[in-house]
This record gives C-alpha cells, structure tokens and sequence, in this order.
C-alpha cells in the first residue's frame, strides 16, 4: 500500500501526523468501536478518531439519515429555510438548562465554532480582553490558537487580547489539590494582566489534549462568578467534553451546576460528519446582528441530518448511561494498574474520558514522555488505538466510542498491563 509515501510526500508539514506510531496503519473500515485496516487487522478504537465518534463508527441510523438527506438535497444555504438544520436547532437548544432562550449557530467545525463565540463575546461586552487555560487548547483558526494555552500548539503572530491563568490540574498545578487558590489567580491575573474589563473566559469541562483535566468542584461557577463581576462571559467549550462523554451528565459543565452565556460543540454531535455549533443565551447573539456573518456550509443539512440521528441513537442506546457503567469499570481497572505499577503517576477522568499519566519517579512527579510512547506502540501491537496528550506527552487518552463493552476494557487492561511489565523489564 503506498499511501503513508503518498502521504508524506504531498501533505503539506503543516499538517501533523497526531499520534503517529512506528508503523504507519491505513484504515479502511470501521464499526462501532472498532476500525479495521487496509490488511484486515483489527483495532479498538480508544481515540475515537479524535472524540468525534460518540455513538460508533459508520453507525447505521447516522449513516443511513445522512444518505437519505443527501439524495434528496445535499446543501442548502442558510439565506433559505430548512426543515433538518432548523429541527437540529431546535433539539440542541433543548439540551441547554431551563429558564434562558437559547439560540444556535451551527458551523462546521469546533474551531470555527470557538472563533464565534470569541466574537459573540466581545460583540456583547464591548469588551476585548479574555482569559483562558494555559494547558487549554481550543483549535487550529488563529482566532482558537490565540487563546490555546500550550504553546506547542500555537503558532506566531496569533491575535492578543489574552491571558493565561493556571489550570486547576489535581495532580501537578502549580497550587497544588484544590480549588480556592486557582480562583484567586483568576481575580489577580485580571486585575493583572487585563485591562479589567473582560469579554469572557473559555473552559474546556473537562481538558482534552492538556491531559484530561477535570475542572474541580466549584472552579467552573467560581470562574463564571469572577469573570461576570468583570463585565465578562462564560464560555463552556464542549467539543471533547459533551455529549454523554462524561457519563453523569450531557454537558460536562453541568457537574459545577454552572450556566454557561455560550456553549461551544462539535466532534461527537456529527459522528464523524463535519458540524459544529454555538448555543447561546438569546439577548447574547443579538448584537452579532448589526453586521453580516454566515458559515457556507454552516447549517448543511447532511450533516444535521446526521447529528439529528446521533441525538436519536444517544436516547435510543442509552449511550451516555454506557459511557458512566463502563467508564467507571475502565477507571477501576487503571486504578488497579496503578497500584502494581510504578511508572503510572497518575490515573484521572469521568466517564469515558480517562487518562494514563506516566512519571520517571512518583515523588518528583517527572513527566515519561518516552514510557507513554512505549505504551502507546505496545498496545497497539495488540490492537488497541490510544492517544498521547499532556503538555509533555506524557498521558495516555482514552476517549473511545461510548458504546464501549466490558470486553473491551479487559482486552484493553490486559494489554496494558503487559506492556507496562515487558517495559519494567
Ligand atoms: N476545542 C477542543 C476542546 C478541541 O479538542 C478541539 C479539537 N481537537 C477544538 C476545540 C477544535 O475543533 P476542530 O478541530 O473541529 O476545529
């Protein structure tokens, strides 16, 4: 197969290969939480093709609504009205907390999404400055780099207007466990570094790529309380962290009982087929009124089709049940791993949103980058897609479809655990 050659040789280096291991794989199908490749060898998916597929690859109701849409019209402009985006609207809305109008922009991507919200924000404030996470990331636009926090992922000449306060992360922030010390810095980072007049803050519920970090009890309203007393918004960025992810909720900011001014999504809402949204607060999108702003292929209604159906298999499956039951069984077995194993620093996550991380030694908590690539390569000799993520590359993802089975986690737990001997050796 010449396709990794073909690869290489035309993609531009602009594009990173994400998680790319010794041997190239080609995939070429894929079924649930399972992807097979090009020479028929079999892989549980744990990466979810990057958190996109909630309710299973090529799933059948999704794939089926999508065709059935297509054939009948593929792309309609939003200048026109549509029965399929405008019920998608209608069911996204429904997902928000009672007592606010919620409103819906739908895009194509998450990173488009998080650049209206960004506008949407300083639109309805008047103001420009915002905060963010230093280990956020939050997509490739400019716009989205300009408030990612990990640098590696942030390229030169970003617009401004941002600063970065600590992330609230348990194991290794600079405040160390808890919560109070981290809204403080918030307070102080505004009166800082801003003008003190802010247009809001982005929080991912639960971080994706700087580690799965779980905003801890009470950060996220905290941070809602200290950013509105400065003029600002809450802005819940939901692209890994919803949709049943978490298990015990729909949206993971609903753990903190927070209501978010804006809500950002994408990845598990189309399964795979490109669609993004903004839900917001209906008096907040009103001021993005007065000048002109449409996405293309914003509202397409192949991938609405789709996200409607995923809405309808989430319910109809009880997936975001399956992600807690299975989730919890997942974290069981890696804490076990934990316990017999030294190189495991830390073991972290809700739902099916769990990490590895791998240390040197547990009491100087230094980063193993190159054991997490070790595990990485091992399992997936065994058939098992993991990802690298953590500012040092240090954690192993675990983001899977969220009809994972408890086959799948002793499949997975097995094959962790005999890389995690064969490496000690
Ligand atoms: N926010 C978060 C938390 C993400 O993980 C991502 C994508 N990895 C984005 C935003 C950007 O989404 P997209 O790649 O669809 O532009």
């Amino acid at each position: 197969d010449s396709t990794a050659a073909r690869r290489d040789q035309y993609y531009a280096a602009s594009l990173t290969r994400f998680t790319p291991f010794r041997d190239p794989i080609v995939f070429k199908k894929g079924q649930g939480q399972y992807l097979w490749d090009t020479e028929g060898r079999k892989y549980t998916d744990l990466l979810g093709m990057n958190v996109c597929i909630s309710v299973g690859h090529s799933h059948p109701r999704v794939v089926a609504a999508a065709m059935e849409q297509a054939q009948e019209l593929t792309h309609c402009t939003t200048m026109f009205y549509h029965p399929t985006p405008a019920h998608l609207a209608e069911e996204l809305a429904a997902t928000m907390p009672k007592g606010h109008d919620w409103v819906v922009h739908l895009t194509n991507s998450g990173s488009e999404a998080i650049d209206l919200a960004m506008t949407m924000a300083r639109t309805y404030t008047g103001n420009l400055d915002l905060l963010a996470l230093r280990t956020a990331y939050h997509g490739p636009t400019a716009a989205a780099q300009s408030i990612t926090g990990i640098a590696g992922w942030r390229h030169p000449g970003m617009p401004g207007n941002v600063a970065f306060v600590p992330e609230p992360n348990q194991y290794r922030g600079i405040f160390g466990e808890g919560t109070a010390p981290y809204l403080d810095e918030i307070t102080r980072t505004i009166q800082t570094a801003t003008s003190g007049k802010l247009a809001g803050i982005f929080v991912e519920s639960v971080q994706g790529y700087g580690g799965i970090i779980a905003m801890p009890p009470g950060y996220m309203s905290g941070a809602a309380d200290r950013v509105r007393a400065a003029g600002g918004l809450y802005i819940a960025d939901e692209v890994q962290s919803g949709f049943g992810r978490t298990g015990d909720h729909f949206w993971g900011f609903e753990a903190d009982g927070v209501v978010p001014d804006i809500v950002v999504m994408a990845k598990g809402l189309g399964n795979g087929f490109p669609i993004g949204a903004v839900v917001a607060r209906k008096d907040v999108a009103a001021p993005m009124a007065e000048k002109f702003m449409f996405h293309t292929y914003g509202a397409n209604p192949t991938s609405a089709a789709a996200a409607r159906a995923v809405l309808a298999v989430m319910r109809d499956e009880g997936l975001q049940e399956n992600a807690r039951a299975v989730g919890a069984k997942l974290l069981e077995r890696l804490q076990d791993l934990k316990d017999k194993h030294s190189a495991i620093g830390d073991v972290r996550g809700k739902g099916l949103m769990l990490a590895l991380e791998f240390v040197t030694d547990r009491d100087s908590k230094t980063p193993d980058k190159e054991m997490t690539a070790e595990v990485f390569e091992a399992c997936r000799a065994e058939g098992i897609i993991l990802s690298k993520s953590g500012p040092f590359q240090q954690c192993l993802r675990m983001v899977p479809p969220l009809c994972l089975s408890q086959e799948d986690v002793d499949h997975v737990t097995t094959s962790l655990d005999g890389a995690l001997s064969a490496a000690a050796n």
